[in-house]
């Protein structure tokens, strides 16, 4: 078993190689030249029967593992969305690992929960938002959360059963809301058929109001019952933002819960100038961004919020005798906030994070990634063979060239040089490549190398012009 003075020796190894990597020491390709089963055949095959020395385990990280990774922190990973980290985040990840607390109830880590407290109501000061709220692994979960509350709200589903539900349940969502949401239906009970996939606006991609508005009477007059709706704030595809000030009457009429998805725009709102990004949201019943996709940290650390806090714990607490404290009923046992027992202590990262950059360094990196955006936003705009495909609004810009064809081989063939990594989506039906900027570390020379070998590329057949 490795000895203190082992782990002393290693791990300062492995902080080293740690500070390295995000000096930016790693030059290989973004994306790992591998095909599926090339890292598992280069591993044992069966646990070892006596254990390894420290330095074996390492040498293998370096050699076998960091070759098959996808480096999501490097500037040039500009795909899905960023998932950041930096290095005061790290720093409290590895202590929280060193500790190895577990936070379910205020006993059984008073700290863990008295520091989530704060860093929730940190969040709330820098986005105007006085909720109370919880750390949540994902954003999937802290939606299933919201539905579930939603649900249990409409009717007393956890004690009865499907025998409460004497009407079906509705959600709605635009067409560009994240798949979290209908999976969360179909784990609440709900059922595809019960989940309105409300059409977006052409151009903006929005959600048409007006469409959701009427597919809730159509429902309400076939008897079934409005009761969920989700409204996104930076779409998956495009960042579209969909008016939460409207949706929210619309819910008020039907007695819905208003659940708002920023899973990544959140972030952005703790600049003042885009806190319009906020707009109405204090009217809806929850809200939920994730701090690891573009506030510097770790995965995973998603922010949920709810105005009350009553009906997530109506739908989520249960106390079996064992689990019973001297101290329920004075202080928050974060269990009930969420669907594990077991929680990992997510706030420390978070806190460090809010302190080592202070709200000003965090804003100087938002305004950078927004800016950088805009400005490659104007270029794709200027470039005679380029086309945006959706209005700039945050980090993501999305663009396409002459067919889907075209588009999909220059996409192919930028990926392919290990020098960028984008991903792509449908827009319209076109196959558009989007290019995601957040990383902590990108800069503008990030824009300028990638803009280099967009041009680059482009002059390659077969994307030269046919004359
Ligand atoms: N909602 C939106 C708008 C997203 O873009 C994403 C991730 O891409 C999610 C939810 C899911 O986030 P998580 O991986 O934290 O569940």
């Amino acid at each position: 078993m490795m000895t203190p003075e082992e782990f002393r020796r290693l791990g300062h190894e492995a902080v080293d190689w740690i500070a390295d990597y995000h000096s930016g020491v790693f030059k290989g390709p973004v994306m790992p030249r591998v095909q599926p089963g090339d890292i598992l055949n280069t591993l044992e095959p069966t646990p070892p029967l006596q254990g390894e020395p420290g330095e074996a385990l390492l040498r293998d990280f370096k050699e076998k593992i960091v070759p098959g990774l996808t480096h999501w922190n490097d500037p040039r990973f500009m795909g899905y969305f960023p998932c950041n980290n930096s290095l005061p985040s790290v720093l409290g990840e590895i202590l929280t690992a060193g500790i190895g607390v577990n936070t379910f109830s205020w006993l059984t880590s008073p700290a863990g929960t008295e520091l989530e407290i704060l860093v929730m109501r940190w969040l709330g000061q820098l986005l105007d938002l006085p909720w109370q709220g919880v750390l949540q692994d994902t954003a999937s979960t802290a939606t299933l959360c919201a539905l579930l509350s939603a649900r249990e709200h409409a009717a007393p589903v956890n004690a009865q059963g499907s025998k409460a539900l004497s009407h079906a349940l509705v959600c709605y969502v635009s067409d560009q809301g994240h798949s979290s949401i209908l999976k969360a239906a179909r784990i609440a009970g709900i059922g595809d058929e019960n989940v309105r996939m409300v059409p977006s606006r052409k151009g903006t991609h929005d959600v048409d109001v007006d469409a959701l508005s009427a597919a809730m009477m159509a429902d309400v007059a076939a008897n079934r019952v409005p009761f969920f709706v989700t409204a996104s704030v930076g779409t998956t595809a495009t960042t579209a933002v969909d008016d939460v000030v409207a949706l929210s009457a619309v819910c008020k009429k039907h007695g819905a819960w208003l659940h708002v998805d920023a899973a990544l725009a959140g972030s952005a709102a703790i600049l003042p100038e885009m806190r319009w990004l906020m707009a109405g949201v204090a009217d809806a019943d929850s809200f939920v961004f994730n701090p690891h996709k573009w506030l510097f940290t770790n995965f995973d650390c998603t922010a949920y919020f709810c105005k009350d806090p009553d009906k997530l714990k109506a739908a989520l607490a249960l106390t079996p005798e064992y689990l019973k404290t001297s101290s329920d009923g004075v202080a928050e046992n974060f269990r009930d906030w969420g669907i594990p027992l077991g929680r990992r202590f997510r706030a420390l990262k978070l806190w460090f994070v809010l302190r080592s950059f202070g709200v000003d360094g965090l804003q100087e990196k938002l305004r950078l990634h927004l800016a950088m955006a805009k400005e490659c936003a104007a270029r794709v705009e200027a470039h005679p063979r380029l086309t945006l495909a959706a209005p700039v609004r945050l980090n993501t810009v999305t663009f396409f060239l002459e067919s889907d064809a075209a588009t999909k081989l220059f996409h192919e063939t930028l990926n392919a040089t290990g020098e960028v990594f984008l991903t792509h989506a449908r827009v319209e039906e076109r196959y558009v490549i989007r290019v995601s900027f957040g990383q902590t570390r990108s800069d503008w020379s990030t824009l300028e190398s990638l803009w280099a070998l967009i041009e680059q590329v482009l002059k390659q057949s077969p994307f030269t012009p046919v004359v």
